[in-house]
């Protein structure tokens, strides 16, 4: 496999910003408004007048969706970690992207495609029909 000077150079790019990146939380963060459902609340008046916004952190964990509420201090606390996360996530698809301009050839390939219409025919390698 030849690495071009190009692909090199990106590499290091790469690497050296995936050195430069700090704390990483995972999910989103959204802000958001809701209806708490008591009758009598301010938030199903005419006009509405929701709750919030606030601050919503919504990530997996355990194949579940997770939403917690980020007030203040710890809103400004994690909101780098999440820039981290998404910066994170970016260099990983550009690291990929690069990689994968890298093997557009795969090398199992055939440089010919086998002749079709013949007798016997090219075996099928890994047939798990017949037993
Ligand atoms: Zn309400």
């Amino acid at each position: 496999m030849k690495v071009t000077k190009q692909q090199q150079a990106a590499l290091a790019r790469i690497a050296a910003d995936l050195a430069r990146t700090g704390f990483a939380l995972p999910g989103s963060l959204t802000e958001g408004s809701y209806r708490c459902g008591s009758p009598n609340c301010k938030c199903v008046a005419d006009p509405p007048q929701l709750h919030g916004p606030y601050a919503l952190w919504t990530r997996k964990a355990d194949n579940k969706t997770v939403t917690r509420r980020l007030a203040e201090p710890a809103l400004s606390q994690y909101r780098p970690w999440f820039e981290n996360a998404k910066r994170l996530r970016a260099l990983a698809a550009e690291l990929q992207a690069l990689t994968l301009g890298m093997v557009r050839t795969p090398p199992q390939q055939p440089s010919h495609r086998p002749r079709p219409a013949r007798s016997e025919g090219p075996p099928q390698p890994r047939s798990t029909r017949a037993k």
